[in-house]
Parts: structure tokens; C-alpha cells; sequence
């Protein structure tokens, strides 16, 4: 750093500090406990390494960057105002973006090198823009089916997964030829453009149940080319904020993989989600059990233990807050509430966890499904509120059903179960729950947010 000008050497501090920032940040967010204090050290980390960039002297105008600044603002600020069911696809989007700025950046790069292009640099620039490009409408893709603007089953044909991977394989052979040759400039569209068609290609066969896995392994491909054009603009801060994205992209898909009992190869050459059983029509005639709110109160409040299990349909209810009332009433009254939590309920990973916190339901209440699963036998009653896939008993018995071996809730061992939700629709999996023809299972018909209400009302 000493041969260093004194403005780079401040320009390499900044780097340092926003760099110790970003994986603060993520060491931080790991806990809801110091969550917020980690989203802020990565809003510092991000406003240091721009403004550190800024200060780069080899810019001579900043015109373009101000536009762009301008631009990004206008389209940052409504995505960070969506709603909290729609943030995986407005990550898709984001991921989109960042991926198509890698990919221009590589472009630029190479077109300013060529032909003499060392072969390290221009196996990173190979690097880059495969993977920028295909992130970049591989995201476009993920985002419109969650968005559902395309049709979120999976499209199959014979033979799908030769034509991707020979896709794939070609791009990679173009590379390796521009790596020895790296004035054959008219190959370079090529190393862009298929990985362009390859990213679309490569998500038309994954269900829209498998989305917000492809989007956390898009987001570590993300990561991974700007890893790589850290290298072609030698920037350090580049690779580590890139390598940190790719890997820690990387972990959550294999947990989020891992909490659905899914492998890899699987949501990616699997097609699940094709597999739509139209078990409702037979749901159906099945006789269910249902209950009113008055009934559901009384049940509740005769109860030593209560686990309340939330679900997707609790964050579509916005019911968060109803709940927490909930919580404070039958806590009065002596009872026991405990919180489960699946690491897949709801749309993301943590959805719960925030919603709950949003309603400042104590965190030492929530408790993870492997701790809490053990004691659902000796729990006098499960209330379901908008969760289905995740309390679904197929998943451990039915060797036929696509979510078998997926690790879930183990409600129906509770004495009673209660179930909120506002009809016997099937959840994301689009499978009926045979959770809701025990003897045990109460059906509480309606909207969470009202029902718990209802509720609330009669215990008061
Ligand atoms: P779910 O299986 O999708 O079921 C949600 C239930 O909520 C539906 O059955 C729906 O039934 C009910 N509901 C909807 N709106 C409601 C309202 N206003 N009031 C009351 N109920 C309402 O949800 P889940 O049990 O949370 O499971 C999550 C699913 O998403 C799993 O299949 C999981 O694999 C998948 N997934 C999650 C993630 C993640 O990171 N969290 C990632 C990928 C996939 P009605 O229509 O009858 O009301």
C-alpha cells in the first residue's frame, strides 16, 4: 500500500473498512437478535464503497455516473417499498440487474483489451459474462414466474436437459478457444449470447415451488461473476463482496434444498412442481370437522400448552399483529404459547422469524422445528394459521406424495389440532393435507387476521 498515491491509499482504506462491513453485516444478520445492526453495517459498507469508488482519479466525468445514480434511485426505491410476500422475486430482479451490469462491464472490458488479453483475464472475463449473462435472464425468469406474469408449471420436453447442457458445454468450449485465442473476437457474442438463451432455458423446467431456491443459487452466481470482475478491474473489494455473495448464496440454497428434502440436481433437472395433484375435488366430499371462533376460544383457553404454527397464509392475512394479541390474551390466562418455526414456511427463509418479530412476539418463543417437534405429543393444542405444506403428515408417510421426505411440523401428534385457513385449497405444493381428515383436526374457516380476531373478541 505504501507505492500507493496518497488518494488511493485513502481510496484502499475505504475498500478495507466497507470490505470488514460486509461480512460484519453477515455475521450480524445471522441472529434476529443484531439482524438490524447487520442491515445497517451493509448499508455503510455499500454508501463507503461507492463513495470510495468515486473518488478514483482515472474518472474524468461524472455525468454518466450521476445519470446512473439517478436512474438506479428511481428504480431502487419502489422495489425496496414491495410488499413482503413479493421479495423473493424483487431479489430475483435485483439479482437481474447486478448480473446484466457484470455482463455490460465484461463486454466493455474485453472489446477494450482484445487482442492481447492475457489468458488469466480472459478466462475471468469467460467467467464473468457466462455467468452474468445467464444469471442476468435466468433471474428475468425466476422473477416473472413468481410474479406470475409467466406460467409458473414447468415446461418439459424430451430431452431438455441434453439441449441445456450442450448449451452450456458450447459456451465453455468458445471460452476455452478465446482463452488461447484471444483475438478470435467474432466468438465473443457467442460466450454472451448462449448463456443469454441457456438462462432462460435452464428455469422453464422448474416449478414455481422450487423458485426461491433457483433465485438464492442465481444470487451465488451473481456473486460469482462479480467475484470475477473484481479481477478484471482489479478490485479487491470486488472479490471479497462477490466471493462473500456467492458463498453465502450458495448456503442458503442448500439449506433452503436441505429443508425440503431436495437435492440440488433434483430442483434443477427434476421438473418438481409439475406433479399439481388435483387432490381438491376428492378433499372435498372427505367430511372435515369445523369449529366457530367461540368454540376455537374455549378450547384454547382450557389449554395448558398452545403452539401456534404460522404459514404463508398468516403473512398474506397480515395477521401478525392479531396473533400477538392473541399471544398476550392466552398468556394472561396461565396458558403456555410457544411459536413453531419451519425454516421454509411462508415464501423465504426467515419470513416468519420477521413477521413475528414485526409484531414484538418474544424471540425466545420461537422455537425451531427440531427442538419443537419432540414436544407436539405432549401439547394440548396446535393452532394452524395459514400453514399447510409445512404441518402436511404426507411428507412422512405417503411415499407417493412429491413433498415425501420433506421434514415438517409434527402437529398431528398435539392432543387437538386447529386449523386456520379460508378454505380446503391446497398450499404451494398444490397437495391436499390429510392433517385436516383426523379426528383431531378442528377446521377454523376463514381469513387469519378476522378469525384470530374472533378469537381474541371471545377471550376477552
Ligand atoms: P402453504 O403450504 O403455501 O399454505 C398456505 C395456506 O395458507 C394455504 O393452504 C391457504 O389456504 C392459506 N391461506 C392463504 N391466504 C390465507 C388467509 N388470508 N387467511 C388464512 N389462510 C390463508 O404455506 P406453508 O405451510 O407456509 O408452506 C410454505 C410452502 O412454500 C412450502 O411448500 C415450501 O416448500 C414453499 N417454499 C417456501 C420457501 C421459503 O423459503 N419459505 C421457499 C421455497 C418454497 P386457503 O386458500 O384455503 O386459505
Amino acid at each position: 500500500m505504501t507505492n500507493f498515491p496518497a488518494n488511493e491509499q485513502v481510496i484502499q482504506i475505504i475498500y478495507l473498512v466497507a470490505s470488514a462491513l460486509f461480512i460484519l453485516a453477515l455475521k450480524w444478520m445471522s441472529s434476529p437478535v443484531t439482524a438490524q445492526r447487520g442491515v445497517l453495517a451493509g448499508e455503510v459498507g455499500m454508501v463507503l464503497a461507492i463513495g470510495g469508488t468515486l473518488l478514483n482519479q482515472g474518472i474524468t466525468d461524472y455525468k454518466w455516473i450521476a445519470i446512473a445514480l439517478v436512474l438506479g434511485t428511481i428504480i431502487g426505491i419502489p422495489l425496496g417499498l414491495v410488499h413482503m410476500t413479493a421479495v423473493p422475486q424483487r431479489t430475483a430482479l435485483s439479482h437481474a440487474f447486478g448480473a446484466f451490469c457484470v455482463t455490460l462491464v465484461g463486454i466493455a472490458e474485453f472489446y477494450l483489451r482484445t487482442p492481447n488479453v492475457p489468458r488469466f483475464m480472459m478466462t475471468v472475463l469467460s467467467l464473468e459474462v457466462i455467468l452474468g449473462s445467464l444469471t442476468f435472464t435466468g433471474s428475468l425468469m425466476a422473477a416473472g414466474k413468481l410474479q406470475e406474469v409467466l406460467p409458473q408449471r414447468p415446461l418439459t420436453y424430451k430431452g431438455q436437459n441434453l439441449v441445456n447442457l450442450t448449451l452450456l458445454a458450447v459456451a465453455i468450449m468458445l471460452a476455452a478457444y478465446l482463452v488461447l485465442h484471444p483475438g478470435a473476437t467474432l466468438l465473443f457474442p457467442f460466450i454472451v449470447g448462449i448463456p443469454l438463451v441457456f438462462g432462460v432455458l435452464m428455469v422453464i423446467p422448474i416449478g414455481g415451488a422450487d423458485m426461491p431456491t433457483v433465485i438464492s443459487l442465481l444470487n451465488s452466481y451473481a456473486g460469482l461473476s462479480a467475484a470475477a470482475m473484481g479481477f478484471v478491474l482489479d478490485s479487491k473489494l470486488l472479490i471479497i463482496a462477490g466471493a462473500l455473495d456467492g458463498s453465502s448464496g450458495f448456503i442458503l440454497s442448500v439449506i433452503m434444498s436441505k429443508a425440503m428434502n431436495r437435492s440440488f440436481t433434483n430442483i434443477l433437472f427434476g421438473a418438481f412442481g409439475k406433479v399439481q395433484i388435483s387432490a381438491t375435488n376428492e378433499a372435498e366430499v372427505k367430511p372435515v370437522r369445523s369449529a366457530t371462533a367461540e368454540e376455537a376460544a374455549a378450547i384454547l383457553a382450557a389449554a395448558n400448552t398452545v403452539v401456534v404454527v404460522p404459514g404463508y397464509g398468516m403473512a398474506i392475512a397480515q395477521a401478525q399483529h392479531k396473533v400477538r394479541e392473541l399471544y398476550d390474551a392466552l398468556t394472561r390466562r396461565g396458558v403456555d404459547v410457544r411459536f413453531a418455526i419451519h425454516p421454509v414456511a411462508g415464501r423465504m427463509p426467515g419470513h416468519m422469524n420477521v413477521l413475528l418479530a414485526e409484531a414484538n412476539i418474544p424471540y425466545e418463543r420461537l422455537i425451531e422445528m427440531d427442538d419443537i417437534n419432540a414436544e407436539f405429543s405432549q401439547t394440548d393444542v396446535a393452532l394452524v394459521i395459514g400453514a399447510n405444506d409445512v404441518t402436511n403428515p404426507a411428507a412422512r408417510t405417503d411415499s407417493g406424495s412429491p413433498i415425501y421426505g420433506m421434514p415438517i411440523l409434527d402437529v398431528d401428534k398435539a392432543r387437538t389440532v386447529m386449523v386456520i385457513k379460508r378454505s380446503m385449497s391446497p398450499g404451494f405444493a398444490g397437495i391436499d393435507n390429510p392433517l385436516y381428515y383426523l379426528d383431531k383436526t378442528l377446521m377454523l374457516f376463514g381469513d387469519a387476521k378476522s378469525f384470530v380476531n374472533d378469537i381474541v373478541h371471545e377471550l376477552a
